[in-house]
C-alpha cells in the first residue's frame, strides 16, 4: 500500500512544524501515548490556541 502522506498533508490543519505531519498513523500514535488527540480533532481556531499555549 502506498503512503498517502502528501495527500494527507493537504487536509491537515496542524499549524505546528512536525515530521509526523501527513503521517497520520505516527501522528495519532504519538498523541495517543500522551493522552491527547491530534490537531485534526479540533477546529482551526481552537487548534492554534493549543499550540500557542
Ligand atoms: S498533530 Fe501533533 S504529531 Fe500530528 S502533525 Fe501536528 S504536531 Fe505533529
Amino acid at each position: 500500500m502506498e503512503c498517502k502522506k502528501d495527500r494527507n498533508k493537504e487536509n491537515c490543519n496542524c499549524s505546528y512544524s512536525c515530521d509526523k505531519k501527513g503521517v497520520c498513523c505516527d501522528c495519532i500514535t504519538y498523541h495517543r501515548n500522551l493522552g491527547q488527540l491530534p490537531a485534526c480533532y479540533f477546529p482551526n481556531d481552537v487548534e492554534k490556541l493549543m499550540i500557542d499555549q
